[in-house]
């Protein structure tokens, strides 16, 4: 984004608190960590409701969030919106029947799993947004938009605090759903 374009205020407060750590979890990573934002109670509500104004436009009846932090602006966005809420977690979790998809990383694989009847609480044909904290390659959310079609939900958005611009992650997803962020690091 050119400099002369004025951001949003809550994208200028995210961008500000976020804090960034270099070479984790693994060299050449810079990890944009959203705790800060956890820490102050008045920009958590900020970006809890500018997310679920973002969301609410595509209209869902479910919203999914991606283990972990997806959790955490995932849960205060489905009890706003009095929705469902359905966790994507990593292997081993879930207690009940479970429907699970593998992508693959940078180096290597990974899993994610969803209860087999988490739509069946859905009013409804299922139309979910999938939330998390941060959209960098996509392969996470692209791997959450197959595992609610294979439980028969449609991903109607996937949105998220913090996008990496730099990065494909957004056209990737938008071949499965809207994608929405408060805020960008280009
Ligand atoms: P991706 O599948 O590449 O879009 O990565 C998405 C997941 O990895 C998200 O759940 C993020 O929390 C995490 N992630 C990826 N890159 C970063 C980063 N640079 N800083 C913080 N979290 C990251």
């Amino acid at each position: 984004m050119p400099d002369n374009i004025v951001k949003d205020p809550i994208e200028n407060k995210i961008l500000n608190i976020l804090r960034d750590v270099p070479d984790f979890p693994k060299p050449g990573i810079m990890f944009k960590d959203i705790t800060p934002i956890l820490s102050s109670p008045k920009l958590f509500s900020e970006t809890i409701d500018a997310l679920t104004n973002l969301v609410q436009k595509y209209q869902p009846n479910c919203i999914a969030g991606i283990e972990a932090r997806g959790f955490l602006f995932g849960t205060p966005i489905a009890s706003k919106l009095q929705l469902p809420f359905i966790p994507i977690r990593k292997p081993g979790k879930l207690p009940w029947k479970k429907k699970s998809v593998s992508y693959s990383l940078e180096y290597g694989e990974a899993t994610i799993e969803v209860h087999e009847d988490a739509l069946d609480f859905v009013e409804g044909k299922p139309k979910v947004a999938v939330i998390d904290d941060l959209l960098a390659t996509g392969g996470t959310t692209e791997a959450s938009c197959k595992l609610i079609k294979q439980i028969n939900g449609e991903v109607v958005v996937a949105a998220y605090v913090l996008e990496l611009g730099f990065l494909t992650g957004r056209q990737i997803i938008e071949e499965h759903a809207a994608v929405e962020s408060l805020a960008t690091v280009s």
